[in-house]
C-alpha cells in the first residue's frame, strides 16, 4: 500500500496495569519528516516511541506503518498483535536510538555496526562492511571502526549507534533522548549530525528534552503531557507562541 506516511498511530491507549500513561494520543510521521515529541518526565514520550515499533503492547488505537494497520489478537489488557512476520518487518524498519548506546561491548565499533543487518536481516557481509564504513563516515567516527566501544567518548559511542540504526537502511528512526546521557560538550557533536540526518530528508521521531535541537530539526512538535497532546504545532509557533499555560510553563523551566 502506497502512504507519504511512514508511521500513523490513532487514539493510542496504554496501560500498564493501573497506570493509563497514553489516553488516547494520535502521531503522524510523514516521509522525509521530523516530528520531535517534549514534555515532562513521565509524561509517556518513551511508551509512546516503544508503541510506535511495537516493543511496547496498547490497548486502544491503531498502529499504521507506511499505511498497513497493525493487525491485532485478543482486546484491552490481552491484545498483541497478530502476526510476528509484520512486527519483525515493523521493527527492523524502525531503528531505534536509546540514551544508553548499548553498543555490545565485546564488539568492534565496526562489528556492531554490521551485526543485525548480517544477523537479523541476512545480507552479505562483504556488502554491509562497505556500508558500515559508510555510515561511520557519514557520522565522523571513520577512524574508529577498529576500536572497541570502551575507547570511545560517550559522543562517538552515540554517533557509532546512530551509523549502527542507518546500516539497516530503516524507513524511518526513532530517538529517545540521544544527547541526555552525554556532557554538554559531546550533545553537539550529536546533535550536529542528527541534525544533517534530518537536512537530508530522513523521517524520523525524536523524543528529546534539547528545545534547541527540537527547533532545529523538527517539521512537528508534539507537547505530551499526562499522556495526552496538550498542544502541537510548527517549532516555530509552539516555541515562539505557545498557546496552553502548561507548555509556556514547560518551556520556562526547560529554556
Ligand atoms: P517519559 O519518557 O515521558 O519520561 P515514560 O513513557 O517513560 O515517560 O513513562 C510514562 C509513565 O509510565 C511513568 O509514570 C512511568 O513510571 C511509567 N512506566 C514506564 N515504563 C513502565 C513499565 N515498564 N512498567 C510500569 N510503568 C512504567
Ligand atoms: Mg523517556
Amino acid at each position: 500500500m502506497s502512504t507519504s506516511n511512514v508511521i500513523e498511530i490513532r487514539d493510542l491507549h496504554k496501560s500498564y496495569g493501573a497506570l493509563e500513561v497514553l489516553k488516547g494520543v494520535d502521531i503522524t510521521a510523514p516521509r522525509g519528516h521530523v516530528v520531535a515529541l517534549i514534555g515532562s518526565s513521565g509524561s509517556g514520550k518513551s511508551t509512546l516511541l516503544r508503541c510506535c515499533n511495537l516493543l511496547e503492547d496498547s490497548q486502544q488505537g491503531e498502529v499504521l506503518f507506511e499505511g498497513e494497520p497493525v493487525r491485532w489478537t485478543g482486546t484491552g489488557q490481552a491484545r498483541r498483535p497478530a502476526d510476528r512476520a509484520q512486527v519483525t518487518r515493523i521493527r527492523t524498519n524502525l531503528s531505534m536510538v536509546f540514551q544508553q548506546f548499548n553498543l555490545w561491548a565485546h564488539l568492534t565499533v565496526l562489528q556492531n555496526v554490521m551485526e543485525a543487518p548480517v544477523h537479523v536481516l541476512g545480507r552479505p557481509k562483504a556488502e554491509v562492511e562497505a556500508a558500515a564504513r559508510k555510515y561511520l563516515d557519514r557520522v565522523g567516527i571513520g577512524d574508529k571502526a577498529d576500536a572497541w566501544p570502551a575507547q570511545l567518548s560517550g559522543g562517538q559511542q552515540q554517533r557509532a549507534a546512530i551509523a549502527r540504526a542507518l546500516c539497516m537502511e530503516p524507513k524511518a528512526m526513532l530517538f529517545d533522548e540521544p544527547t541526555s546521557a552525554l556532557d554538554p560538550e559531546l550533545e553537539q557533536e550529536v546533535v550536529r549530525v542528527i541534525k544533517s540526518l534530518a537536512d537530508e530528508g530522513r523521517t524520523m521521531v525524536l523524543v528529546t528534552h534539547d528545545m534547541k535541537m527540537a527547533a532545529d530539526c523538527a517539521d512537528h512538535v508534539i507537547f505530551l503531557h499526562k499522556g495526552l497532546i496538550e498542544e502541537e504545532g510548527p517549532p516555530e509557533q509552539l516555541f515562539g507562541q505557545p498557546r496552553s499555560e502548561r507548555l509556556r510553563q514547560f518551556l520556562s523551566a526547560t529554556m
